[in-house]
């Protein structure tokens, strides 16, 4: 049984068609990266998987909740989904125990004392138990991307939309997050993640999802879709990144 099942995805931006018809499963526990050129629908296909953006036909589901623009269905989905950006957006006059404590208080109604201990145990999990009172500029670009990754833990969320979580990154700051990633993947998280590492997604992920002009337009395991790309557009886009 797919967690995230889509089905004939059509999205558009007034006349411009940005998905072109999306089939896709993801199965729990599975971890695929989304890959392609600038523009291509990677961003709007999260977005839509996440009720961020409304869409024009089709079907998706999130553990057989259908995503719509309901706000029942949202308030069920955004339970079950966690989205990270490259931006952190973490609030600037609030600790990092703080940010994270948040969304469980806000949506879920948790208690004050609740929340902080789940939050120290999610900032502990990416390894950040001892900036709990840290407030975001007192942070590296890598610690705020692992507190944003913590916010969502909080949530308890079955899966996990990243979008170019470290796009935004000084370079050697990038292992630390992917490392985290890297850590929920292994302890079976639902993972999809836009990305450029491509290092990252050969390693970690299970299956490799290229999308051209908002269509998924190669997909496969990532020794194949790497090694073997059979399109002239995947053999492109990979050739411009060496
Ligand atoms: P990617 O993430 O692959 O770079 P996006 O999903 O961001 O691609 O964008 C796909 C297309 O949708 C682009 O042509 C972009 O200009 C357009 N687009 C994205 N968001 C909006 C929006 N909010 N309003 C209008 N057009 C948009
Ligand atoms: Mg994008």
């Amino acid at each position: 049984m797919a967690l995230i099942s889509i089905e004939g995805l059509h999205k558009r931006f007034g006349t411009n068609e940005v998905l072109k018809g999306i089939d896709l499963s993801i199965e729990a526990g599975e971890v695929v990266a989304i890959i392609g050129k600038s523009g291509s629908g990677k961003s709007t296909l999260l977005r839509c998987l996440n009720g961020l953006e409304a869409y024009q036909s089709g079907k998706i589901t999130v553990e057989n909740t259908p995503v719509t623009q309901d706000e029942t269905d949202l308030r069920t989905l955004r339970l079950r989904v966690g989205m990270i950006f490259q931006q952190f957006n973490l609030f600037p006059h609030l600790s990092a125990g703080r940010n994270v404590m948040l969304a469980p208080m806000i949506v879920k109604g948790t208690s004050e004392a609740e929340a902080k201990t789940t939050a120290q145990k999610v900032l502990d999990r990416v390894g950040l138990g001892h900036k709990f009172d840290a407030f975001p500029d007192q942070l590296s670009g890598g610690q705020q991307q692992r507190v944003a990754i913590a916010r969502a833990l909080a949530m308890e969320p079955r899966a996990l939309l990243c979008d170019e979580i470290t796009s935004a990154l000084d370079p050697e700051l990038v292992n630390e997050v992917l490392q985290v990633v890297k850590s929920l993947a292994a302890d079976g998280m639902t993972l999809a993640m836009v990305t450029h590492e491509m290092r990252f997604a050969r390693d970690v992920c299970d299956r490799v999802i290229f999308m051209h002009l908002g269509k998924v337009h190669e997909i496969g395991p990532p020794e194949d879709v790497f090694a073997n790309p059979k399109t002239p557009e995947l053999q492109q886009f990979l050739g411009q990144l060496n």
